[in-house]
C-alpha cells in the first residue's frame, strides 16, 4: 500500500479523501492555493504545499506545481478527486511519467471516454444503448448538419464532444435556429474545452438521469454497485441524488449493469467510474461516462456499505478486488442534498464569511463538509460547500431524516440552497418520486415568475 498520497483537490472532497487515507494509515499531502491556506483540512493533513495563487488555472490546474509538490513531499500517488484535473488525460500521463501512481484509470482510457463522440462509439460497440443522434462528430457544412439533424428529428441537443459540468450544450427546436446554435456552441466549446468538435443528440423530453457505479481492478475483475437517480438538476447540474432509483425493472437494471461491466473489460477500465444514462419508458440511453469519483458516491456507499474511496485507492495500488458481484446487495435508501453557497432560487453564487454554522446529526445522517464557523467561502471555486446524506430503511425514512437534518442545519453569513432543498423535500412531485430532469427547472421558473 502507498505510504503517502497527495490530494490534488480542495474543499469537501479533499477532506473526504484525507479521511479515507488516515483510516488506512496512509499519510496525506494537501496542496492548496493561497486562498485555501487557512482551511482546517489543509492543517489536518500530514503535510501541505502551496501550489499557487487563488485562481484555479494558477493553482489547482497547475500541473507542474502539483508534480513538484509530489516530488518534494516524496508522495507515492496522486488522487485527483473530481473536477479540476480529475478527467485530464494529459495530467494523468504526466503523473505516471513522473513516477507517481495516478489514482484513476489509465490516461488512454480517460482520453477515450473524455471525448464523448468516441465514448459513444465505444459504448455502441459494447452493445450499450445510446441516445439516438449523429453517428460521430458534426461536419462543417451547415447543409450537411441540417440533413443529419432532420434525420434525428427536432428537438435536438447540440453538445461539445469535450464538454463537461453541464456546459457546452444547447437545445434546438427548429431548423431556423440550428445554424446559429451550432456556431455559438462551437465557439464556446473551443474556448472552454479547447476542442471545437460537436455532435447532435435527440433532445429527450421526459427522461430521468440514472447512472451506474462501477468498480474495476487491474486484474479484470469488474463489478457494478447499483444505480443512482440524479434527476433533480438545475442548469444540467445535479443537486439531489438518491439510491436506489424508484420503480426500476430489476431485470433491466441487471442487464444494463452487466453491459457496463462488460464495457469496462473491453476498454481496459480501472478504478471507479460512472455510466450515465437517460431513462425514459423503461429504456436506458447512454450519455457519457465519468472516469472518476463522483460527488454523489456517498449514497452508493450508504446503501452498499462499501467505502468507494478506499476501494479506489486499493485498486490503484494493484490490489485485487475483495468484493464479488454477488456480495453486492443494496439495502435501504439514501438521499444526498448538495449544499451550495448560492441564492436558492436565482442560483447566483454567494461567497463570504460563514458567521454561524451548525451541522446536523442523528441516526442515518452523514455530513461531508470542509466548512465551519468563521470559515470564508472563497469566490474562486465551485459553490459546493458540503453534502448532507440521509440514510433510511426506506425512502420515506430517508426523506424524513433529511428534512430534520436540513431544518437543524445553520449556515449564516452567506446564502445557501437549503431553503430550496426543504421546498423539494415537501414537494408533491418529488415525494411521489421518478420526476424527470426538467422538473426542477419548471419549479424554479414558476417560483421566479411569482416573485
Ligand atoms: P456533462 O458532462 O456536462 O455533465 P452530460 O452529457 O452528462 O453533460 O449531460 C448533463 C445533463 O444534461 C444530463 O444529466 C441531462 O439532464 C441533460 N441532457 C444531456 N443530454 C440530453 C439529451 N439528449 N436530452 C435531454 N437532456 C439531456
Amino acid at each position: 500500500m502507498f505510504e503517502k498520497i497527495l490530494i490534488a483537490n480542495r474543499g469537501e472532497i479533499a477532506l473526504r479523501i484525507q479521511r479515507a487515507c488516515r483510516e488506512m494509515g496512509i499519510k496525506t499531502v494537501a496542496v492548496h492555493s493561497e486562498a485555501d491556506a487557512e482551511a482546517k483540512y489543509v492543517k489536518l493533513a500530514d503535510e501541505s504545499v502551496c501550489i499557487g495563487p487563488a485562481p484555479s488555472n494558477l493553482s489547482y490546474l497547475n500541473i507542474p506545481a502539483i508534480i513538484s509538490a509530489a516530488e518534494v513531499t516524496d508522495s507515492a500517488a496522486i488522487h485527483p478527486g473530481y473536477g479540476f484535473l480529475a478527467e485530464n488525460a494529459d495530467f494523468a500521463e504526466r503523473v505516471e511519467k513522473s513516477g507517481f501512481v495516478f489514482i484513476g484509470p489509465r490516461p488512454e482510457t480517460i482520453r477515450l471516454m473524455g471525448d464523448k463522440v468516441n465514448a459513444k462509439n465505444a459504448m455502441r460497440e459494447a452493445k450499450v444503448p445510446c441516445v439516438p443522434g449523429s453517428d460521430g462528430a458534426l461536419p462543417e457544412s451547415p447543409e450537411e448538419i441540417k440533413e443529419i439533424v432532420r434525420a434525428i428529428g427536432y428537438p435536438v441537443i447540440i453538445k461539445a464532444s469535450g464538454g463537461g459540468g453541464g456546459r457546452g450544450m444547447r437545445v434546438v427546436h427548429t431548423e431556423a435556429a440550428l445554424s446559429n446554435a451550432v456556431i455559438v456552441t462551437r465557439n464556446e466549446a473551443q474556448a472552454a474545452f479547447g476542442n471545437p468538435m460537436l455532435y447532435a443528440e435527440k433532445f429527450m423530453e421526459n427522461p430521468r438521469h440514472i447512472e451506474f457505479q462501477v468498480l474495476v481492478d487491474e486484474h479484470k475483475n469488474a463489478i457494478y454497485l447499483g444505480e443512482r437517480d440524479c434527476s433533480v438538476q438545475r442548469r444540467n447540474q445535479k443537486i439531489i441524488e438518491e439510491a436506489p432509483a424508484l420503480d426500476l425493472n430489476s431485470r433491466m437494471r441487471d442487464k444494463i449493469g452487466s453491459r457496463c461491466v462488460d464495457a469496462c473489460r473491453r476498454i481496459g477500465y480501472r478504478g471507479v467510474g460512472t455510466f450515465e444514462f437517460l431513462f425514459e419508458n423503461q429504456e436506458y440511453y447512454f450519455i457519457e461516462m465519468n472516469t472518476r469519483l463522483q460527488v454523489e458516491h456517498t449514497i452508493t456507499e450508504a446503501v452498499t456499505g462499501i467505502d468507494l474511496v478506499q476501494q479506489q485507492i486499493r485498486v490503484a495500488a494493484g490490489e485485487k478486488l475483495n468484493i464479488r458481484q454477488k456480495d453486492i446487495e443494496p439495502k435501504g435508501h439514501a438521499i444526498e442534498c448538495r449544499i451550495n453557497a448560492e441564492d436558492p432560487y436565482k442560483l447566483t453564487p454567494s461567497a463570504g464569511k460563514i458567521t454561524r454554522y451548525h451541522a446536523p446529526g442523528g441516526p442515518g445522517i452523514r455530513v461531508d463538509s470542509h466548512v465551519y464557523h468563521n470559515y470564508t467561502v472563497p469566490p474562486y471555486y465551485d459553490s459546493l460547500i458540503g453534502k448532507v446524506i440521509a440514510y433510511g430503511e426506506n425512502r420515506d425514512q430517508a426523506i424524513a431524516r433529511m428534512r430534520i437534518a436540513l431544518s437543524e442545519m445553520v449556515v449564516e453569513g452567506i446564502k445557501t440552497n437549503i431553503p430550496l432543498h426543504l421546498d423539494l423535500l415537501h414537494d408533491a412531485g418529488f415525494l411521489r418520486g421518478g420526476i424527470t430532469i426538467h422538473y426542477l427547472e419548471q419549479l424554479l421558473a414558476q417560483h421566479n415568475k411569482q416573485g
